[in-house]
C-alpha cells in the first residue's frame, strides 16, 4: 500500500519531520499539493508566487523519484477521488494553527478513520514547538512581552532535522536567502537599525514569503544565527531577529488558541458589530486615492509587487481602522488577496491588534504624517511609489 503525503506551507527537504518520518517507512510516496480556500482568494502575484515555489519543489522531489500530483480542489474535497485512484493506508502532514485550516484536518482526519488509514501529522510550523511552551495553550500569557519573557526563560527549540534520504541537497532560495543577509553581506549586523526601512531590499530580512511557503523553518533561521552569534558577531540586531520569530510564534499560538474570533470584527470583544456604509471610502484606500501620499505609496507598492514593509503594513491599517474608520476584517483579507508573503495567523493577528480588539484593548493609532517624516525623511520613498501605474 501506499502513502500520501498531503503538502502544506511545508515545501522543503531540510529540518521537515513529517517528511523524514514518511520517507523512514520506505514505501511508496505520492506527494499531493492540493488548492486551499485561502488561495482561491489569491491575487496574481500571489497565486504566481506559491506556483512557482511549489513547482520549484516539485522538480526537487521527481528529480529523486517521487511522484507528485497537484489538484485544483482542496484536500478534504479530493482525498475521496485520491483514495480511490491510487489507494492508500497511510497519510502525513504539517499541522497548521489557523481555523480554516484546522477544519480541513478535522474533515481529512473523519474521512481517514472511516476509511482505516492511519494519520501521521506533525507540529512544526513554530520555533517553539508547540509541547514544549512552558506553559498550556489556556494559560498562554496574553500580552506578548509576558509571552516572550516565560519563554526566554526556559527556552527549549528541537534539534534540525538533517535532510533524508535520497535527498543530496535541500538547497532553496530560502536557504540562499539566509547566506546572502547573515554571511555573505552581513546585513544582519545593522537588522536592529534598519529593519524599519523601506526601499532596500537588505533592509529586513525579507525571510517571511519562504518562511510562509515552508522553504524554511524558522528552526533552520535561529541554528544559522546561533552559528553566526559563535563564530562571526553576537549583538542587539542579532537577537532582534530571534525576537520578531517570537513574535510569529505568538501570532501563530493566539490563532491556535482563538481559533475563529481572529477572523471577526469583533475579535476578542464580542459585541462590536461591523460598518458597511464605507465602501467607497475603502476602495480609495485599496486603490491608492487616500488623502495621504504616505499611505497611497504604500497602497502602490502592494498593488505592483505584492510587498509592503512591516512599517508601511502598521500605517495603512491604522490610517483604515483609526483614520478612516472602515471594519478592520476588510484590511486583512486585501492583504490575503495582495500579500505575496501572506500568512493567516500573522495577518489577521497583527490586523486584529492594531485593530485594538485583540490581547492589547488599547488602539494602535499611528500619526501617518509623523511616521512619513521619520521613516522617509526625504520624501524618497514617497516619490518611488508615486504612481499608480501598472
Ligand atoms: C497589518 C499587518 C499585516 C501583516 N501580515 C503579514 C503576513 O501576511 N505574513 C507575514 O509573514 N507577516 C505579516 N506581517 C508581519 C510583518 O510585517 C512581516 O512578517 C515582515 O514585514 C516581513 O518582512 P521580513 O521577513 O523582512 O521581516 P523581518 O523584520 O526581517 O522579520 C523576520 C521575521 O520575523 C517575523 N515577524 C516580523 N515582524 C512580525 C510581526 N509584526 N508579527 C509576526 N511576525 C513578525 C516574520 O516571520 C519575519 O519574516 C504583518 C504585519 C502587519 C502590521
Amino acid at each position: 500500500m501506499k502513502i500520501i503525503y498531503w503538502l502544506r506551507t511545508d515545501l522543503r527537504i531540510l529540518d521537515n519531520k513529517t517528511l523524514a518520518e514518511c520517507l523512514r517507512k520506505n514505501q511508496e510516496t505520492i506527494f499531493v499539493f492540493p488548492q486551499t480556500k485561502s488561495l482561491k482568494l489569491a491575487g496574481k502575484i500571489r497565486k504566481k508566487f506559491v506556483e512557482d515555489s511549489f513547482n520549484l519543489f516539485k522538480t526537487q522531489l521527481e528529480e529523486n523519484g517521487f511522484t507528485v500530483l497537484k489538484t485544483e480542489l482542496c484536500f478534504p474535497d479530493y482525498i475521496s477521488n485520491l483514495w480511490q485512484s491510487h489507494p492508500f493506508d497511510s497519510l502525513y502532514y504539517t499541522q497548521e494553527y489557523a481555523w480554516d485550516e484546522r477544519i480541513e484536518e478535522n474533515l481529512v482526519k473523519k474521512f481517514c478513520h472511516e476509511k482505516n488509514i492511519t494519520v501521521h501529522h506533525y507540529d512544526q510550523g513554530t520555533l517553539i514547538a508547540l509541547n514544549d511552551l512552558p506553559f498550556t495553550l489556556n494559560a498562554m500569557p496574553f500580552v506578548f512581552t509576558d509571552f516572550r519573557k516565560k519563554i526566554e526563560l526556559q527556552l527549549k527549540i528541537q534539534p534540525l532535522i538533517s535532510a533524508p534520504a535520497p535527498f543530496t541537497s535541500f538547497e532553496n532560495q530560502g536557504t540562499n536567502r539566509i547566506k546572502h543577509y547573515l554571511w555573505k553581506t552581513h546585513a544582519i549586523q545593522h537588522y536592529k537599525e534598519t529593519r524599519n526601512g523601506m526601499i532596500r531590499y537588505d533592509d529586513s530580512s525579507k525571510l517571511s514569503p519562504w518562511l510562509n511557503v515552508g522553504y524554511l523553518s524558522a528552526r533552520t533561521i535561529y541554528y544559522e544565527l546561533k552559528k553566526y552569534e559563535s563564530e562571526v558577531c553576537e549583538n542587539e540586531s542579532t537577537y532582534w531577529l530571534f525576537f520578531e520569530l517570537l513574535w510569529r510564534d505568538y501570532f501563530k499560538f493566539f490563532s491556535l488558541k482563538f481559533g475563529q474570533k481572529i477572523f471577526l470584527t469583533s475579535g476578542l470583544n464580542p459585541g462590536v458589530s461591523p460598518n458597511h456604509k464605507l465602501q467607497e471610502t475603502f476602495l480609495s484606500w485599496c486603490e491608492a486615492k487616500t488623502p495621504d501620499t504616505f499611505i497611497n505609496a504604500n497602497m502602490n507598492e502592494l498593488n505592483r509587487t505584492g510587498w509592503m514593509s512591516n512599517r508601511g503594513r502598521q500605517n495603512v491599517a491604522s490610517y483604515l481602522i483609526h483614520d478612516l474608520g472602515v471594519d478592520w476584517t476588510w484590511g486583512a483579507a486585501y492583504f490575503e488577496e495582495k500579500l505575496f508573503d501572506y500568512d493567516p495567523d500573522l495577518n489577521w493577528g497583527n490586523w486584529l491588534y492594531l485593530s485594538g480588539r485583540g490581547s492589547d484593548p488599547r488602539a494602535r493609532k499611528f500619526n501617518t504624517m509623523k511616521q512619513a517624516e521619520t521613516y522617509d525623511p526625504k520624501g524618497e520613498y514617497r516619490q518611488l511609489w508615486s504612481s499608480r501605474k501598472e
